[in-house]
């Protein structure tokens, strides 16, 4: 689960050592980026997501963390429309790179509004109400199936950001998960469309997170982590679990943090506004 239904929000706890109960650390400790930097890794940020909007000035400082950035989406307007196919190009380079040890993040718009801006017209294929199991009016149909679109070709592009690593043939280890859900008239009473902090709802939090590793990754590694699929995890400690994943360990390093450590306990899943008194609640699975 993500902590917060906002992309920055979200994100400013995932890349560093804040979490909800200490949102305070993401200014007064290494972030993520600065850690691989220092493991001796020649790091790259591709992004498709907007970069010269004031809101995105947080994303940009950790972009500036990194020793290349790509800036693929110089729209100005969040309603406009990207395909993230865009850092396919930027990442084949990054790939083909000699340097020894290379840690590369992508920032896909992924299935953020407007999403039918989202996929091109060969990506179309949810149109009517078929499978769903309760009327919805043509607005939230249309919606409902632009966001299937939207999610079809976001599968789509990763698939093929696995595939490019692949053919790689190296020791390589790829993660993806969402900064956070969205809500398309998913919960009863079926009327939200979005996020809001204020009135959560299950599907603004839940996010899609999977680990794939190279034949060559694999036969070195040796661990299995399948066992530990059912987790209750905030992604809140994600740089606790990519630590843990890639072998970096430290002096405040955590087990009990990491989702794939054999010493892992549940820890409370805290969502609401961490600098409001009071909003933090948590939630049970
Ligand atoms: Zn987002």
């Amino acid at each position: 689960m993500s902590p917060r239904p906002y992309t920055i929000e979200a994100l400013e706890q995932v890349l560093t050592f804040a979490d909800q109960e200490h949102p305070e650390l993401v200014m007064t400790k290494p972030s993520l980026m600065n850690m691989m930097k220092q493991a001796g890794y020649k790091t790259y940020w591709i992004t498709n997501q907007q970069t010269l909007t004031k809101r995105n000035t947080m994303l940009t400082t950790f972009s500036k963390q990194m020793d290349v950035q790509k800036y693929m989406n110089n729209s100005r307007a969040q309603n406009s429309r990207e395909y993230d196919e865009n850092v396919f190009a930027p990442f084949q380079e990054a790939l083909n790179d000699s340097a020894k040890r290379k840690f590369i993040v992508i920032h896909l718009l992924g299935t953020h509004m407007k999403y039918d801006y989202r996929y091109p017209e060969s990506f179309e294929k949810f149109k009517g109400d078929d499978g769903l199991d309760k009327k919805f009016n043509d607005s939230q149909l249309a919606y409902i199936n632009s966001y299937d679109n939207a999610v079809l070709y976001n599968d789509f592009v990763v698939s093929e950001l696995i595939n490019f690593t692949k053919k790689q043939d190296s020791r390589s280890l790829l993660v993806y998960f969402s900064d956070h859900g969205e809500d398309v008239y998913d919960s009863p009473p079926h009327e939200m469309l979005g996020r809001n902090e204020g009135r959560p709802t299950t599907p603004m939090y839940t996010v899609p997170f999977m680990i794939w590793e190279s034949n060559q990754w694999k036969s070195t590694d040796g661990r299995d982590f399948s066992k530990f699929t059912n987790r209750p995890y905030s992604t809140s400690h994600f740089i606790y679990t990519w630590a843990d994943l890639v072998g970096i360990t430290f002096k405040d390093f955590d087990a009990t943090k990491s989702l794939v450590s054999n010493a892992f306990t549940k820890h409370p899943l805290l969502i609401g506004d961490p600098e409001a008194k009071g909003k933090l609640q948590e939630i049970h699975q």
